[in-house]
């Protein structure tokens, strides 16, 4: 850009889109851009400011990792700033990074590590004295959030590693979602009118970043280890690759692709395999990671900005293709929510014909200007339901038509309505055929009470033939067995096996009879929070809207369709008939959170410690469920008395506050 005054006023454009779509992206995990159109952006405002360096300035997105950390998670300071990663699109900016490389080093033969570049979210982990102390997001690179109770219910985290580990160390890895786990989420959050997650990262990232660590306990993370932050009071090997391998035997999940390099000729090759292959991984992976291997050389090389000179992404292309939209059809879902998807042109994107994808709600369709008839641009991530990008707009005729959606439900003609504030329109109709058929299949299906047999073809079979006329009729279907038997395709075994499965499925523990009866906004983990908090169905069936309000993580809105379901005539006979089969859910075992062992003990802490910093320490006590304070407090249990005590040793002794040394405190923090 040759005029100066239009760069500063575009670089000033630039940083206020950039700095919106951050906050999107890191703090609210919900892009309202795609990635490739962040990229231009960045790519523009990082271009503008090479040509006018004068106009750089330090709080400019460039130079910046990701956003300042919520504040509500409580926020840890990184021992060492954690990182972004440069990025190349080709094998020849691959190339130039390794030519960069050589020449800072002198030298033109040394080791890589080839790594996937797994779409999730970085965390940190410190551990101190064996123990898992602490767990943060990255945040801006030097202050992160305190996720340490979200971050130990994820399985393949250890929480206490062999004496032989360093006494004190951080390990940094990425926690994601599999494929599988992203898809079934999304379903779940578009069921109860939630918008679906943008991409696998934004999923991870929302089910970590939690207030209540019970909702990220029930979505199935995972985490691969990926570097050695730092290590004290033990050697540590002198390579990236050795470190791994010492990591692993330490207990650390490390993804068994990672591969050990000679030459940049072997970095192309590792790319090229795992591009073509990147569809049979179980989780979405956008790239590659080129690391230097030997420990020294990075230590050389340093970083730049605010990404390592010792390590390069290279990112996979998006699998996109082009087709025309023929048509937005609508399905009904179990609590009536009308879900529009495309009908297109078939197309072969990546090597798999795509016939359907999906356009999720209308404010979404609106956004993006999706219209029938349109020439669009599809992307597909492995097992990832396709998704439309959006239209290719040179390519408009004029003959694309606006989507509007219908005032009658497609299925059985009933009134649409949209309630207040919710992005999502849903058929009025309860007895909706669609919907009957949507709500016994949910009913029966594995995450609610687990009948197996009752799939998609059943369920219609079911219903058409009048078996069934709602889910509590299956209880009812022992005394028909013969119009069973008379069924096509289903022999007497089959028939005896359904009956038992049926049968076995009345004593389901609560929270997944709550989930299997279709309340609307009340998906898997609602319904896991719903049946810790009340003892029964009844009490559920009774709870006034108050008492369903002071449940933390339960709105107005929440509460509304709690009480609207259980007020409906139609439902209250369907509960009706359910016990009198003598369907009785089981109430939760342990129904409050478990119970740690600091909990309900509160610290203060005064001087210094020797093992931890102080904010280390109560992480720790937090990280055990117990409470640490500045000051003392009517519910004070101990005070820690490290060197060098404050004012607070001597009032501790008037108000009869027990003091705790150093050791003493420690042996409290032992599992
Ligand atoms: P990045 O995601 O490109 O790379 C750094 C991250 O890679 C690390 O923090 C780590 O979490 C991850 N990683 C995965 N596997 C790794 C491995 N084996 N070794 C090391 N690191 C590994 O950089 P970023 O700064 O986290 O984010 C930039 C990305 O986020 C861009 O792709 C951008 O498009 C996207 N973004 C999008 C929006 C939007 O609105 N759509 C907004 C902001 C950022």
């Amino acid at each position: 850009m040759k005029d100066p005054v239009r760069a500063k006023e575009r670089i000033a454009e630039l940083r206020v889109q950039i700095n919106h779509h951050n906050y999107r992206y890191y703090v609210l995990d919900s892009p309202e851009v795609s990635d490739a159109e962040y990229d231009l952006l960045m790519r523009e405002l990082g271009r503008l400011e090479a040509e006018y360096p004068q106009l750089l300035t330090p709080d400019s997105p460039t130079q910046r990792v990701g956003a300042a950390p919520v504040e509500a998670f409580g926020v840890v300071e990184h021992h060492l700033p954690l990182l972004s990663l440069g990025n190349v699109f080709s094998e020849e900016e691959l190339l130039g990074w390794y030519t960069r490389t050589s020449k800072l080093l002198a030298r033109q033969q040394f080791n890589f590590v080839g790594e996937h570049k797994i779409d999730g979210l970085a965390v940190a982990l410190t551990y101190i004295n064996g123990q898992l102390i602490t767990g943060a997001t990255r945040g801006d690179g030097f202050r992160g959030e305190n996720i340490t109770r979200n971050l130990r219910t994820i399985r393949s985290i250890p929480l206490s590693v062999p004496k032989e580990a360093p006494p004190r160390f951080e390990v940094r890895g990425e926690v994601f979602l599999p494929k599988s786990g992203f898809n079934k989420l999304n379903r779940e959050r578009t069921e109860e009118g939630l918008p679906p997650f943008a991409n696998p990262r934004n999923a991870a990232a929302g089910s970590v970043r939690q207030l209540n660590s019970h909702i990220t306990a029930k979505r199935p993370l995972d985490i691969y280890i990926y570097m050695l932050g730092y290590a004290e009071g033990k050697l540590i090997p002198p390579t990236h690759w050795e470190t791994m391998e010492y990591l692993k035997s330490l207990g650390f999940k490390i993804n068994p692709n990672n591969k050990l390099l000679s030459s940049i000729q072997e970095a192309k090759d590792f790319y090229q395999t795992w591009e073509e292959k990147r569809e049979s991984l179980p989780y979405e992976a956008d790239g590659i990671v080129i690391k230097v291997d030997s420990l020294e050389l990075q230590q050389r090389l340093g970083d730049i900005g605010h990404e390592p000179r010792w390590a390069i992404a290279y990112k996979f292309p998006a699998i996109q293709g082009t087709t025309r939209l023929k048509e937005i059809k609508i399905s009904v879902g179990r609590t009536g929510t009308l879900n529009p998807y495309a009908i297109l042109e078939p197309v072969s994107v990546g090597g798999v014909t795509i016939k359907q994808a999906a356009l999720h709600n209308e404010d979404d369709i609106r956004r993006k200007d999706i219209r029938t008839g349109d020439t669009v641009i599809i992307q597909r991530a492995g097992e990832v339901i396709p998704e439309v990008v959006g239209p290719v707009v040179s390519k408009r005729t004029g003959q694309e038509k606006l989507f509007t959606m219908p005032s009658c439900c497609p299925v059985c003609g009933s009134e649409v309505i949209k309630p207040e504030g919710e992005v999502m329109y849903y058929c009025s109709n309860a007895a909706c055929p669609a919907q009957v058929q949507e709500r016994l299949e949910h009913f029966a299906s594995r995450g609610g009470m687990d009948i197996r047999g009752i799939g998609e073809q059943m369920s219609v079979t079911l219903l058409r033939e009048g078996l069934v006329k709602d889910f509590s009729d299956l209880y009812y279907l022992a005394d028909k067995r013969e119009k069973l038997l008379a069924l096509e395709r289903i022999g007497e075994k089959s028939v005896d096996n359904l009956l038992e499965a049926i049968n076995n499925s009345k004593r389901q523990p609560l929270a997944r009879f709550i989930f299997a009866m279709g309340i609307r906004h009340i998906g898997e983990e609602m319904a896991e929070i719903l049946a810790q908090e009340l003892p029964s169905l009844e009490a559920l069936a009774n709870a006034s809207r108050e008492s369903l309000t002071s449940i933390p993580t339960i709105g107005p809105k929440i509460a509304d369709s709690i009480i609207a379901f259980f007020s409906n005539e139609e439902n209250k006979n369907i509960i009706k008939k359910l016990e009198g089969k003598d369907v009785l859910p089981l109430p939760e075992k342990g129904a409050k959170p478990e119970e740690l062992p600091l909990t309900g003990q509160e610290f203060v802490i005064t001087g210094r410690l020797e093992t931890f910093s102080r904010q280390e320490a109560e992480a720790r006590v937090k990280a055990l469920g117990g409470t640490a304070k500045s000051d003392f407090t009517r519910k004070t249990t101990y005070l820690v008395v490290g060197t060098e005590p404050g004012s607070k040793l001597a009032r501790a002794q008037t108000l009869g506050i027990k003091q705790l040394t150093e050791d003493e405190f420690l042996k409290l923090l032992e599992p």
